[in-house]
């Protein structure tokens, strides 16, 4: 059956990827009916050259209308997905920015395919109540929780004693912490196996992507913290694994490719059937290390994070936005974004009730926070902290 499909943050790296995925289906099997993008006007008007049966969004906000693009704005994205009415919103927006797609996409009774991991590290609760109340699915593209999801159907949940995140390691696994100090933005987007955008890869170097997805795991598959382990495994083959009570590990294997997650997500819960190519075994060498948390002390923080209850999740994922953003504009050095991280963590105290409005509300409190930090100690900052 055919399943018309919204694409949010077409123009990214998901949003290519599930692009390249559709294409591939020459019997139309899935028909694009929404592409967003915050602010790439020249992409999004040739995706509904191609597809303009597809209706378009703009995010960004003041920009005159123009011809191709139906909604503009925060707001008109929203509207998009409500009247795009997909059966299955890829939601591949990048940060915060994707929680109340995800949210509107639920509202539409969409299913949702979701590569935004922070709509789950903000508000996973919310999200997930959500998805039940309209009785659809919400299907992780994440690699390893796509990978978990998987393991979890096959093996059943309660015979799971631990769920097993592979990391890259990514740009700096081999770096000391001396050889850290001096790392600049360019150096931190080689990303050894995994071609993403700039936010994720930064992430991949200083290992928030694995703290940020130890939480995604424990709210999507409901695992305490403690039953949730993170080994390094350079080759990103091994895109997951667990281990069950009687101590049996299983693991999914596949190319490092994003193309089959999200083939996975939109087929679900049917079995994807394209080809992506074969691992061959004679050529590989599967390799597993320790995760050094001195060095990466992203993933401790956000354990802590998740132990500090449920709204804590958010200031860690914002702090670390606004870090990024910064090292990213070299505002800060590399080892820096965990010393911001750490002190809005040691300085926020969120309160009230768990819905997304207050999980909002401290995002930007803490945003806020990240900021005057990175403000009153400027440049004093850049290289002195200590992991
Ligand atoms: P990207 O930066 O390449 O693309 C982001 C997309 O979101 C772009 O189309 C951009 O226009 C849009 N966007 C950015 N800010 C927006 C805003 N404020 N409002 C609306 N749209 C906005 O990012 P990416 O690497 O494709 O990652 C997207 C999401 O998928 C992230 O949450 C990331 O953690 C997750 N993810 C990515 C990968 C990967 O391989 N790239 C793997 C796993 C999970
Ligand atoms: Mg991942």
């Amino acid at each position: 059956m055919k399943k018309r499909v919204a694409v949010l943050g077409a123009t990214g790296s998901i949003g290519k990827n599930t692009l390249d995925v559709i294409r591939g289906f020459s019997d139309g099997r899935f028909e694009p009916v929404l592409f967003s993008t915050n602010s790439n006007v020249e992409e999004l008007r040739a995706l509904k050259k191609e597809f303009p049966q597809a209706i378009t969004a703009l995010a960004a906000e003041n920009i005159s209308p123009m011809e191709g693009i139906d909604f503009f704005g925060r707001q008109g994205l929203l509207s998009s997905i409500a009247e795009a009415k997909a059966d299955i919103v890829v939601n591949a927006i990048s940060g915060a920015a994707g929680l109340l797609p995800s949210k509107a996409a639920l509202e539409a009774s969409s299913d949702l395919a979701l590569a935004n991991k922070e709509t789950v590290v903000i508000a996973g609760s919310r999200i997930f109540a959500l998805a039940e109340e309209k009785k659809r699915r919400i299907i992780p593209v994440d690699s390893e929780h796509s990978a978990i999801f998987k393991l979890i159907h096959a093996h059943g949940s309660e015979n799971i004693d631990e769920i097993i995140l592979t990391a890259s390691g990514g740009a700096f696994r081999n770096f000391t912490h001396q050889m850290l100090k001096g790392v600049t933005p360019e150096q931190a987007m080689r990303h050894p196996t995994w071609s993403m955008g700039r936010k994720i890869t930064v992430d991949s170097a200083t290992l928030a992507n694995k703290g940020l997805e130890v939480i995604e795991a424990a709210r999507f598959f409901g695992f305490p913290p403690e039953r949730i382990k993170v080994v390094i495994h350079p080759q990103s083959i091994v895109h997951s694994m667990v281990r069950l009570k009687n101590g049996a590990v299983y693991a999914q294997m596949s190319f490092p490719d994003m193309r089959l997650p999200i083939l996975d997500a939109l087929c679900w819960p049917e079995t994807s059937f394209q080809p992506l190519g074969s691992l061959d075994f004679d050529s590989l060498t599967l390799t597993f290390e320790k995760c050094d948390m001195q060095k990466f002390p992203m993933i401790d923080l956000a354990y802590r994070a998740l132990a500090e209850g449920e709204l804590m999740p958010a200031v860690y994922n914002a702090a670390n936005e606004a870090a990024v953003e910064a090292f990213l504009n070299k505002r800060i050095g590399f080892l820096e974004i965990s010393s911001v991280v750490r002190y809005v963590i040691d300085s926020i105290r969120p309160t009230g009730e768990m819905s997304i409005d207050n999980a909002l509300k401290w995002d930007k409190a803490s945003r806020e926070a990240a900021e005057s930090f990175i403000k009153q100690t400027g440049n004093s900052l850049n290289g002195s902290a200590s992991c």
